[in-house]
């Protein structure tokens, strides 16, 4: 298949690599439908020292799934599926707690022998926790959207009610965390989370005067 791979600063090439197969019961096969770069891939794209052997990299796709194990749980063939940005088991005490960046059985795409998202096909280890199924076909027009699901939506999301989970910042004082907020895709979608009807990701959250100005230009209003 095909798959993107970076060599060094500036130096990305599309090349043939083996096509994933299943290697463990848990595992998962998804071609992918969507994939996209994300900003955190600007900086290998920026300072990655030049190699002679090339890294696969993307960690954003939503895909198909064209073959499962025997323990991918209720994954089936032709389910349309995201996935988020590292894969994990979901089950283990760090992942309970909702840091399954730190899963005891997960782990990044692109580095130990899995695949990255920036190519025709993945293998998903530990594809029962790490998969989300979508209600919608391959043909779906929503597919754009949906792939925001797989970083920058769920980056985005928590971005004011973290602010706020701090003491002694009342969600405007931060200014570098504001300068995040206001950023590209993660400050949108933040932003758009912020203006649902159902208000903003924490019930708690009293918006502050920058925020309330921009609900106002948004018409959505105090
Ligand atoms: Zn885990």
């Amino acid at each position: 298949m095909r798959a993107t791979l970076i060599y060094g600063a500036g130096d990305v090439r599309v090349e043939n690599v083996p096509d994933p197969v299943l290697r463990e019961p848990t595992d998962a096969l998804v071609r992918v439908l969507r994939s996209c770069v994300c900003g955190s891939d600007l900086w290998p794209y920026k300072s990655r020292p030049a190699t002679g052997q090339g890294d696969r990299i993307g960690h954003e796709f939503l895909g198909v799934v064209e073959d499962a194990g025997s323990e991918a749980g209720t994954l089936r063939r032709g389910d349309v599926v995201v996935a988020p940005f590292v894969w994990a088991d979901n089950t283990c005490d760090f992942c309970r707690e909702g840091l399954q960046t730190s899963c005891r059985h997960g782990g990044q795409w692109g580095a130990d022998g899995v695949d990255g998202g920036q190519g025709e096909a993945v293998r998903v280890p530990q594809a029962a926790g790490t998969l989300v199924k979508l209600p919608v076909g391959e043909d779906s027009e929503l597919l754009p959207s949906l792939l925001t699901l797989s970083d920058v939506f769920p980056t985005g999301h928590p971005l004011r009610g973290h602010r706020r989970s701090r003491p002694g910042h009342d969600g405007d004082g931060d200014r570098r965390r504001r300068g995040r907020a206001d950023g590209g895709a993660v400050g949108q979608a933040a932003r758009r989370r912020a203006d649902h009807p159902d208000g903003p990701a924490h019930g708690t959250h009293r918006p502050g005067p920058r925020f309330r100005r921009h609900r106002r230009r948004r018409g959505a209003g105090r």
